[in-house]
């Protein structure tokens, strides 16, 4: 760029200095020869005019006995040579044939091929002075015509011109001098104007392209107050400008990206040729498989609907779509910035929904499907009753009272049941919190249940370290815990059976494990078993008397107290699970201390 310039400056300087000498020069050479034939014209006509009445008289008037007119004339006018600047040699005067034109004598030879018949000539050979002469011939003449003796001469003075010749060849010279001296100034000149022009230029270029490149932190000096130094301070405004601009532009990209990135939702985009142009994690995720450039909108989703329908689709379309057991809710809407634009995809996982949505209606099914049950048995021994009063013998009587007592036991425990899950739910039950011994419970619970293995025949071993540490937790419930599992595995082992209670210390929490040689729990059931009313096999658990709702009950409690309630992978028959507390106790604001 900066040679580029500076050549162009050196050009138009060269071009400014050539037309302007060829134009003085033109001028001057004009004007000098011009004058020169003014100064020509002005001499003969003085020669010839009033102020010479006597020479032009002279040259009219024959003497006696005259011969020679022509000759007479000549030496008249060599007489008046100098008046007529005939010198001889650049000039010279001829004197010709009034009739004819034919050269009769003159101050010089006459030139070779005799005197030339010029314009001015042809006018004086009619009678008129012919005072004419071109500027641009190279030659100045005059021809006056006269008459002496009766016979008609024309005094012709012919000039070559060379003086005027002479000095245009100095002049020119002298411009050529001028020329050259000018040109080394404009060369020199432009050198200077390309130092405080395009020097500055060439720094706000280098600025323009580090900007381009993305680096804004270069300030550019203002040298100059000049239009080049305006220009410089708008380029670091603007250089301020957009940096803070890009910035503001970077972060909100950076901001769209961790949202991107972390959003729970799927996000696939796709550009007007279908292409994939973006796609977070949770889409991969949510989709089960990893995303390409080359993957088309035809192959992810055509099936759900054509891209120009997706496209045309303003408020966008839904639809939906399970994946590796995940159920999807998708919208597919359409997205336009200027010319570019697409589709974008959303995924919305609803799985947990969905299953929250069946839970309970599972849940309202089983707690009438539960409470149905000892109703209609109710009912129908306490209409037996009513029908037969006196009728019925006492022990009936006595069996049927005892039923209709042990179904209102039953839906009594089973909306207790409730009403704890309830207060649990709504986060209305507080936790007593008090240290206590973790051996003593397990101690105590093993004491509690023996009676009742022994009636089943079981054999309970207990296996416990000597010093387990006091925990801080609600005794009353974390027994509540404990019962519950050890009489689930009296309750689901055959008579005879092997249970083992164990409890110990890893790192700040305590555990307490049982495990029983029992019926144990199907594969596939096994993770449900915390579910409300889930029970593997309902009719024995209804007989053995339980809820279903034990397990849910004991969950609860021990998320309270952040431990943990979980089964445990064994290859014998039977089950094994395990309660873990930490010694400290929830952490939770929530809990109540005594
Ligand atoms: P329930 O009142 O029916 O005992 P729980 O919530 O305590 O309810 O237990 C849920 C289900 O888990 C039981 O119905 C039973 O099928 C299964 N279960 C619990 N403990 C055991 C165990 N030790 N062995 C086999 N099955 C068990």
């Amino acid at each position: 760029m900066r040679r580029s310039l500076h050549i162009k400056l050196v050009l138009i300087m060269v071009l400014l200095i050539v037309s302007l000498m060829v134009v003085v020069g033109a001028f001057l050479m004009n004007s000098v020869t011009g004058y020169y034939i003014d100064e020509f014209y002005q001499q003969i006509a003085g020669a010839f005019g009033q102020d010479n009445v006597d020479f032009v008289r002279d040259l009219q008037t024959a003497t006696e006995g005259e011969e020679d007119g022509a000759a007479m004339v000549g030496e008249l006018l060599s007489a008046y040579a100098g008046v007529l600047g005939v010198d001889g040699h650049d000039r010279n005067y001829y004197v010709l044939d009034g009739a004819t034109g034919r050269c009769l004598a003159g101050s010089a030879a006459e030139p070779d091929g005799g005197v030339a018949i010029t314009p001015n000539i042809s006018t004086a050979l009619l009678g008129e002075p012919g005072f004419d002469s071109s500027v641009t011939a190279d030659y100045m003449d005059a021809a006056i015509p006269i008459t002496r003796g009766g016979q008609p001469y024309i005094v012709y003075i012919l000039d070559d011109r060379e003086t005027a010749r002479s000095l245009n060849g100095e002049m020119f010279n002298l411009i050529m001098e001028a020329l050259v001296l000018g040109l080394i100034i404009s060369v020199l000149l432009s050198f200077l104007l390309s130092k405080t022009m395009v020097t500055p230029l060439q720094r706000l270029t280098d600025g323009i392209e580090e900007v381009a490149r993305g680096d804004f932190s270069r300030k550019l000096e203002v040298t100059s107050g000049d239009e080049i130094g305006q220009l410089t301070e708008s380029f670091n405004a603007m250089a301020r400008q957009l940096q803070t601009t890009v910035a503001a532009v970077e972060n909100e990209r950076n901001k769209l990206d961790t949202l991107f990135l972390h959003m729970a939702d799927g996000v696939v985009a796709f550009d007007r040729k279908e292409r994939v142009i973006h796609a977070n994690p949770a889409a991969g995720r949510l989709l089960g498989r990893s995303f390409t450039q080359q993957d088309r909108y035809g192959d992810l989703f055509g099936d759900l609907f054509p891209f120009e329908q997706a496209e045309a689709a303003p408020g966008g379309l839904a639809g939906s779509r399970t994946v590796d057991g995940r159920y999807l809710e998708l919208l597919l809407a359409p997205y336009a910035r200027a010319n570019q634009g697409g589709v974008l995809v959303l995924i919305h996982d609803v799985t947990e929904q969905r299953k929250a949505e069946q839970m309970r209606k599972d849940f309202v099914a089983n707690v009438s499907h539960e409470l149905r049950t000892p109703l209609t048995n109710i009912k129908s021994y306490a209409e037996t009753l009513s029908d037969g009063v006196g009728e019925l013998p006492p022990e009936m009587e006595q069996r049927f009272l005892g039923v209709i007592l042990n179904e209102s036991d039953r839906m009594t425990h089973i909306l207790q049941d409730l009403l704890t899950l309830s207060r649990f739910d709504s986060g209305r039950s507080e936790l007593r919190l008090t240290w206590f011994p973790f051996a003593q419970a397990v101690d105590d619970t093993y004491q509690a249940v023996l009676m009742d293995a022994q009636n089943h025949s079981h054999t309970v071993e207990l296996a416990m370290p000597d010093h387990l540490p006091k925990v801080r937790a609600d005794r009353e419930r974390v027994m509540q815990v404990m019962m519950n599992i050890v009489s689930n595995a009296i309750k689901y082992t055959p008579d005879g059976g092997h249970i083992v209670i164990s409890a110990g210390l890893a790192k700040d929490r305590v555990w307490m494990e049982v495990d029983d040689n029992g019926i144990g729990i199907p594969e596939g059931d096994r993770e449900r078993i915390f579910e409300r009313f889930y029970r593997v096999d309902k009719a024995r658990s209804r007989q053995s008397g339980g809820t279903g709702l034990g397990l849910s009950i004991a969950q609860e409690i021990m998320l309270r107290h952040e431990g943990s309630l979980y089964l445990v992978d064994k290859d014998d028959p039977g089950l094994t699970i395990c309660m873990e507390l930490p010694i400290q106790g929830p952490r939770r604001e929530d809990a109540h201390e005594d």
